[in-house]
């Protein structure tokens, strides 16, 4: 245990974390960082950012959410993408990602959920049952959102282990009624969020919170449009932990904190410098959200003799791609601009879902990948279904691709490696 967590153990206190599950817990992480992060070669000298991001994860960012609070400001926690963080930054909110890339409590989550059910789903429920999660438990509001069948079903029974689990409704399909479908949905989370915060959310806050949300997605864009570029200056573990990190940063300081890894990227990228020769062949990792600490498969690909340059996953490409039109004056002109926004996301549970395929194609095309890698959770019944499908398309058009199904376990970390193997050996010719 270090001096900076010691600290912070009172905050845990208070916030009923289990402290001696918890302290396992950050152990974990800080070895699964210390083996897939800090063993990287040529790092950007901007991740140090992100280092210290992670080395207080539970620690620096949850103080300053707790003194929000105090000051009367309101934590949202969230599981899904689709949850607008324009709405909660308007109501002087902050919004926060939970945690669900790790398996914790297993035991005690399957007394209530099946065995057969995503790791992800299964991730939320352990961090809440093992009171490990300090973001779950600094949460005015949990936002859990109708999307898949697994979740769905799930957030029923979250609701008896947390009074605060507000839920959305979202559509399954984009025709006609789905844009109305969730302007209500929004409109409905507009009304629970100023109840909340106590403060009434005007075109002014939203056109500002819009714009706040824009221009993390835009650094966001730049850093992708990097990776473009062979040699990639960055490698995919830490594009990835960027994208990861989105999601519980201030939103500000984060956007600052990309731009200035992008420049340094820049002159990377004109001096033909990274951490992997300009040969090394070159992957798109698509499908299930890698939540932190999640690095698995990621880690395997790049310790493997090949460099991520996209995901396309809601924790990536997914999640960011599209950005809200600024040119509405009204709150309702704001909401739709919103769902235009949000119904553009090319989640699994749509059906029909053609927009994820095309997708796929055109970041393959753009980022210049020699292979893509269809990530999927094990029982991650949306995911698994597109993939089977995509995987033929792109083999059609001669793409290499090739399925993965995996948990959060360690269980099948050699016989991954041997078909990741394989599969970079096959895209090399
Ligand atoms: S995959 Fe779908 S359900 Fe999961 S976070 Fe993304 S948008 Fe939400
Ligand atoms: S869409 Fe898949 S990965 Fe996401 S929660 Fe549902 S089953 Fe799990």
């Amino acid at each position: 245990m270090t001096q900076a967590t010691n600290q912070y153990r009172s905050l845990w206190q208070e916030l009923g974390l289990d402290l001696a599950s918890h302290d396992a817990l950050l152990e974990a992480v800080g070895k699964a960082y210390h083996d897939a992060y800090l063993s990287q070669e040529n790092r950007p000298e901007g991740m140090k950012y992100f280092d210290f991001v992670v080395s207080e994860i539970h620690g620096l960012r949850v103080k300053e959410l707790m003194d929000a609070r105090k000051e009367g400001r309101k934590v949202v926690g969230t599981y899904c993408t689709f949850v607008p963080e324009e709405i909660v930054l308007a109501a002087n909110g902050i919004m926060v990602g939970l945690c669900s890339g790790a398996d914790f409590a297993l035991e005690e989550v399957e007394k209530i959920l099946p065995r057969n059910l995503c790791a992800l789903i299964k991730s939320s429920f352990g961090f809440k049952l093992g009171k490990v999660c300090p973001y779950l438990e600094a949460s005015d509001m949990i936002v859990g959102e109708n999307t898949c069948d697994g979740k769905k079903k799930a957030y029923e029974e979250l609701g008896k282990l947390a009074d605060n689990l507000y839920i959305m409704d979202l559509p399954q399909t984009k025709n006609g009624n789905s844009k109305e479908f969730l302007r209500t949905e929004y409109k409905k989370f507009i009304k629970a969020m100023e109840q909340l915060s106590g403060v009434s959310i005007t075109v002014e806050k939203l056109q500002r919170a819009i714009e706040t949300v824009n221009n993390k997605r835009k650094a966001i864009h730049r850093l992708s449009k990097l990776r473009a570029h062979a040699p990639a200056p960055i490698s995919g573990l830490d594009s990835l932990l960027v994208n990861q990190i989105a999601f519980f940063d201030d939103p500000v300081r984060f956007t600052d904190s990309v731009n200035t890894i992008n420049a340094e990227l820049e002159e990377r990228s004109k001096a033909n410098d990274g951490p992997f020769a300009a040969n090394t062949p070159r992957i798109l990792l698509s499908g299930c959200p890698l939540a932190v600490p999640n690095w698995k498969v990621p880690f395997i690909v790049e310790s493997s003799g090949a460099v991520i340059v996209g995901e396309e996953s809601c924790v990536g490409e997914r999640g960011t791609r599209n950005l809200v039109d600024t040119t509405a004056d009204t709150i309702d002109g704001c909401i739709d601009a919103l769902v235009d926004r949000y119904l553009s996301i090319d989640c699994a549970i749509f059906t029909p879902n053609p927009d994820r395929l095309s997708h796929i194609q055109e970041m393959v095309r753009k980022y210049n990948a020699d292979g893509v890698i269809l990530y999927g959770l094990n029982f991650c019944t949306p995911y698994l279904v597109e993939a089977m499908n995509i995987e033929k398309v792109l083999e059609n058009q001669g793409i290499p691709s090739i399925r993965i199904e995996t948990d959060y376990s360690r269980e099948d970390v050699g016989q991954l490696k041997t078909r990741i193997e394989a599969f970079i050996e096959r895209i090399q010719g």
